[in-house]
């Protein structure tokens, strides 16, 4: 009989597979104990144990690297708490809040920035502190959009989603409904036609966006799932994470980018890493960011390019960081720059 391989959670599970070694166990340990460990069996498939610096296990694998907590670093990197009216909703722009439905993942990513929060040890949202949440939505008609995250939304079930995606049709000022999620390449086979039901809200849009940061995770079963969901008329975006080792030069982040347009998911966000605890090692500079926008704008299409942002500490929301093609001559005539770095004149308004 043939076992389905399972999740892997523990450091046995992970030195079994192969991805970490024995003698490295007293170190995990640590950081096991302070941040959640699963690795999905199609994301452990595609960690190359022969490359010491494989960009799958930079993501997913953890590190003792990320016992080492800098100075600047903090538990709530974005400041979620200071715009959380109640239990799971996080309300910081006037006409959209974040709904987080459960502190669970597929997968624990090591660079994630509500590390402190999630895991499968998290209280999920209780029916009381789920109807507190919903009926803060009803009771604010500013609220245009709905964002379920989490944790990653999707690993519920589908008769949970539907339930939540009911309620939420029920809302009459909320037009727009948006998922949050890794499951479609972490996770496939997840995405069921029931499950792709259950996302469906009548009169409501609902969009699915897919948080991905290397091409290879768009396997041809990804590429499915990703399939079934626009199939089925949900639009699909994406955001992907600035990451160093995994997708900080220009080849690596153009074929991911490219990759999602073939697969009918428009890259939204590049996000600069947070700074969220121990993730130091995966973060690049800002700069390093904007020499990448710069090299994916000209060279790939329009359809392929993300906007970098950057979450500002503390909650002030996010902005775009760049970089900027326009700058002033002396006599306040516009200088725009191409694509190939050459400036050109455009005269001031008449
Ligand atoms: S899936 Fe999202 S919430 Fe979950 S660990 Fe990864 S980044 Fe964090």
């Amino acid at each position: 009989m043939n076992v389905a391989p399972k999740t892997l959670r523990y450091l046995s599970d992970l030195e079994e597979a192969g991805l970490t070694l024995a003698e490295k166990r007293a170190a995990l340990e640590k950081v096991a104990a302070q941040y959640a460990v699963a690795i999905t069996p199609a994301l452990a498939e595609l960690i190359d144990r022969a490359d010491p610096n494989d960009p799958m296990a930079r993501q997913f694998v953890p590190d003792a690297a990320e016992l080492k907590t800098r100075p600047e670093e903090r538990a709530d990197p974005i400041g979620d708490d200071a715009h959380s009216p109640v239990e799971g909703v996080v309300h910081r722009y006037p006409d959209r809040v974040l709904l987080k439905l459960t502190h669970v993942c597929a997968v624990y990513c090591r660079f994630c920035f509500r590390r402190e929060m999630i895991g499968p040890a998290a209280a999920p949202l209780t029916p009381k502190q789920l109807d507190g949440a919903l009926g803060y939505i009803a009771a604010h008609p500013e609220i245009w959009e709905v964002v379920l995250t989490g944790g990653d939304p999707l690993v519920l079930s589908a008769r949970r989603l539907k339930q939540v995606m009911a309620r939420l049709a029920a809302i009459a000022h909320v037009k727009v409904i948006r998922v949050h999620s890794r499951v479609p390449a972490a996770d496939p086979a997840r995405i069921t036609p029931e499950l792709v039901r259950a996302l469906k809200a009548k009169g409501k849009a609902t969009y699915v966006v897919l948080h991905a940061n290397h091409a290879r995770e768009l396997t041809e079963v990804a590429r499915q799932a990703c399939a079934r969901l626009v199939d089925a008329g949900i639009p699909m975006l994406s955001q992907s994470v600035l990451l160093a080792g995994v997708n900080d030069d220009p080849q690596t982040l153009g074929a991911l980018m490219r990759a999602l347009v073939e697969c009918r998911v428009k890259p939204y966000y590049l996000h600069h890493g947070d700074l969220a605890p121990g993730t130091s090692h995966l973060r690049t500079s800002i700069e390093r960011g904007q020499d990448l926008m710069r090299a994916l704008r000209g060279r790939l299409s329009g359809l392929c390019q993300p906007t970098y942002v950057l979450d500002i500490p503390g909650g002030h929301g996010k902005s775009p960081i760049g970089p900027n093609y326009l700058s002033r001559d002396e006599s306040g005539c516009a200088r725009i720059e191409d694509f190939n770095g050459k400036l050109h004149r455009y005269p001031p308004a008449p």
